[in-house]
């Protein structure tokens, strides 16, 4: 069986859009478009003309990249996007839900909720280091959970999910789930992408994103992957064209080597950073605890987050707090060498002032 047939039944019916069809060389008045093109911007292709319905060649170059075939990756506009159709696809409203680990990041339940599915969140506890607890999982799922969101490494909290432990997530839901494996943040992990289990896991769904590790927040553009025939399904959901010109050309510039040698050595200048600033921020007199961390950012617990905030803040640095369970904690997203300097003067002052 394939997890497809969990997914909405009008969706699994669901005809992809036919577009009008591209040739080089023909006279295109076939889609509308104005025959003029613009001398505003400044790129390769013309911006008179639609796109491509999916960019077919940044879809192999994703696919080279993380380790699967062209027909197993869909291209989003972020991972966000991969999230919200993900979720529209496989939940019915008032019926289906989705299932996740708490403290983790929010989107998950942010598109659950604008389908209308419901939400099953399993604590994850500070006292056991946030572990991510397999047998809870498991033990939560009702019958119409159709999705478990598991992110790895996990934000705001840093930690990971072991291979054996996802593989028995997986084992668990394999005929009753989509396991999605959050890897937003896996270039800064000690640990291979759970890509390389999908061929004896046919459940498994990937995220990837070139938000963090690659630079290009900006540009919107991530990845799911998984099994040929819910990439199928996920492509007809998607808005066809999805993926704008001037987004497709400056990915295609960041996937060039010298791009990605660059990329590399940022990576490496954070996971360096990552660990100077841990040892130096557990060392203040306010700071509680510093966890250990695999992606570019630490969560931090301190004695009163709301003054750490606002010092920090008005040293015009900017930290995150999310409140709930994590009140006492703030996440340190890692900067350049000179960023994080300048967050460690803040936190020099305010140790100075406290003392
Ligand atoms: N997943 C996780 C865990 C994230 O932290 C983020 C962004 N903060 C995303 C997905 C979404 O990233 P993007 O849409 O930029 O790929």
């Amino acid at each position: 069986m394939s997890i497809v047939e969990l997914a909405r039944p009008e969706i699994q019916a669901l005809h992809p859009y036919e577009a009008a069809e591209q040739v080089e060389d023909t006279v295109r008045l076939n889609a509308n478009e104005s025959p003029e093109v613009s001398s505003a911007g400044n790129f390769r292709r013309p911006l008179n003309r639609y796109p491509e319905v999916r960019p077919r060649g940044l879809q192999s170059s994703l696919a080279a990249r993380f380790g699967c075939g062209p027909e197993q990756l869909l291209v989003t506009r972020g991972s966000s996007e991969a999230i919200d159709l993900i979720i529209r696809a496989f939940c019915r409203a008032g019926i289906d839900s989705i299932l996740t680990h708490a403290p983790s990041f929010s989107m998950y339940r942010h598109y659950a909720d604008v389908q209308g599915a419901k939400v099953i969140e399993v604590p994850a506890l500070a006292r056991q280091d946030f572990r991510i607890d397999i047998d809870a999982l498991l033990a939560a799922c009702l019958p119409e959970t159709r999705l478990v969101f598991v992110c790895s490494p996990n934000n705001p909290t840093g930690g990971m999910l072991s291979e054996a432990e996802l593989e028995r997530l997986l084992e668990g839901r394999r005929h009753t789930s989509a396991v999605v494996v959050d890897e937003a943040y896996i270039e800064f992990a000690n640990a291979p992408s759970a890509t390389a289990l999908l061929h004896r896991n046919p459940n498994l769904l990937v995220l990837r994103t070139l938000s963090k590790a690659l630079g290009f927040a900006g540009a919107r553009c991530g990845a799911v992957i998984g099994e040929a025939p819910i990439i199928r399904m996920l492509d007809t959901v998607q808005a066809p064209y999805a993926l704008a010109t001037p987004v497709v050309e400056c990915v295609e510039d960041a996937l060039e080597d010298k791009q990605l040698e660059q990329a590399a050595i940022t990576v490496r200048r954070t996971i360096a950073e990552r660990e100077r600033l841990a040892s130096r921020i557990a060392g203040y007199e306010f700071v509680r605890k510093v966890w250990p961390s695999q992606a570019n950012f630490l969560l931090v617990e301190v004695r009163d987050a709301n003054e750490v905030m606002r010092h920090c803040e008005q040293n015009k640095v900017l930290l995150r707090h999310f409140g709930g369970d994590l009140a006492s904690c703030i996440r340190v997203s890692i900067g350049s060498a000179s960023e994080n300097e300048r967050l460690l003067q803040a936190l020099d002052t305010l140790e100075a002032e406290r003392a």
